[in-house]
């Protein structure tokens, strides 16, 4: 994602009651805060958060939680949910490499994966949010019966995926190399990258994992 410096960012997402200062505050008592039990859903690098807010409006028997590390991108799904006021709704600005310290074991029902920075070279492999590392992270917050969701046009970073998801010892519940000519692409919700990448004639993969029950 192409990074313009967006003034004001940081004051407007603290200014917001829809975007959670102090995750770690809310370890484990996130349905405190939402003051329901409805599942807790993640996207994990929201982007500006079209895709999860659709989801939030579309699907309100869930709480959706937005993670994404840069303010100046957080801050345009902060204004789009100042405008909405979903109640499901929730954004973080961090990096996923601090999952553990915000959400605790057994707390999270679905992780979403949208579009993904790829890290193409090697050396950099353990950066792939679908990397063992980052999915050894994910089981640890998992809800049992938990799944992961994960959505590219990136071949490589798919292939790569599939691999990091068997050597995990996850299950693989469903996968598609073309998610929109497929029975899983139905009630699909485009994300912004999705839009724009399967304008452009690009299939989308999809794969549907969940780590096996211990
Ligand atoms: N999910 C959106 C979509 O599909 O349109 C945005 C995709 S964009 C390519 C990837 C996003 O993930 C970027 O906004 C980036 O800042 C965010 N991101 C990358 N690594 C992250 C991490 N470790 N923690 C949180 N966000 C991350």
């Amino acid at each position: 994602m192409r990074l313009k410096n967006v003034p004001g960012s940081r004051e407007t997402i603290a200014a917001s009651p829809f975007a959670v200062l102090y995750p770690e505050q809310q370890r484990g008592i996130w349905r405190a805060l939402f003051d329901n039990d409805h599942p807790i859903h993640i996207e994990i690098g929201m982007g500006k958060g079209k895709f999860l807010t659709e989801m939030a409006e579309a699907r309100p028997e869930n709480n959706y939680i937005g993670i994404e590390k840069f303010s100046s991108v957080l801050v345009r799904a902060v204004q789009k949910q100042e405008q909405l006021q979903l109640p499901n709704l929730r954004l973080i600005r961090m990096d996923a490499e601090a999952l553990e310290e915000v959400f605790a074991p057994g707390e999270v029902g679905r992780i979403y994966l949208n579009f993904s920075d790829p890290w193409p070279k090697e050396r950099h492999a353990k950066r792939r949010l679908t990397s063992p590392a980052f999915l050894e992270r994910y089981r640890r917050i998992m809800a049992p019966g938990g799944t992961l969701e994960f959505k590219t046009d990136n071949r490589n970073l798919f292939a790569f995926s599939l691999e990091s998801v068997e050597e995990s010892g996850w299950e693989l519940l469903a996968s598609t190399t073309d998610l929109h000519h497929s029975e899983l692409g139905r009630e699909n919700i485009l994300t912004e990258y999705e839009e724009r990448f399967s304008q452009l004639g690009n299939p989308i993969c999809k794969l549907i994992a969940r780590p096996r029950a211990e």
